[in-house]
């Protein structure tokens, strides 16, 4: 079975990016690469709209190059969880609402910052099919939780 999970944050300490495996089971983990429990800035001073868009820079300029080594990976995954925070975080469904990411092999890790929003995102996306997982804020418990019993060959659900 071949996993990918993927979030703006760190939720397993001291791992590199890439592919870890245990058995036949095989996980490719994209995680923040500079170590960054929170991957966004937590306060921002400014309008809220200045903040939104702060964030959706932020969450490009470390989104975008996970997605990037996920994207051709991606036809021969089984199942994709992506961890969808508060912050700029809607960029994760967008990319994978545009790169066909298939919604049965999509699981989304939702805390409940923007729920709304993000629930929207998910439908407009195509995904209502999709497993949600809901977590904690930054989402690094569960996310670590569903790694390690993904390396067990447990699907994440
Ligand atoms: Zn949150």
């Amino acid at each position: 079975m071949k996993v990918a999970m993927i979030s703006y944050n760190t939720f397993v300490g001291g791992e590199q990016n890439g592919w870890k495996s245990r058995g036949e089971n095989r996980i490719l983990l994209l995680q923040n690469v500079n170590g960054n429990a929170w991957g966004m800035s937590q306060h921002v001073v400014g309008s809220r709209s200045q903040a939104e868009e702060k964030w959706g820079t932020e969450a490009k300029a470390v989104i975008d190059p996970l997605w990037e080594q996920l994207q051709s990976e991606l036809p021969t995954i089984d199942m994709v969880v992506l961890y969808v925070g508060g912050h700029g975080a809607e960029r994760i469904i967008e990319l994978a609402a545009k790169y066909g990411l298939v919604p049965d092999r999509a699981t989304f890790v939702f805390c409940d910052c923007n729920l709304a929003k993000k629930m929207k995102m998910v439908r407009e996306g195509g995904f209502s099919s999709s497993r949600i997982v809901p977590c904690e804020c930054g989402g690094r418990g569960t996310m670590e939780r569903l790694y390690r019993y993904a390396l067990k060959g447990n699907l994440p659900a």
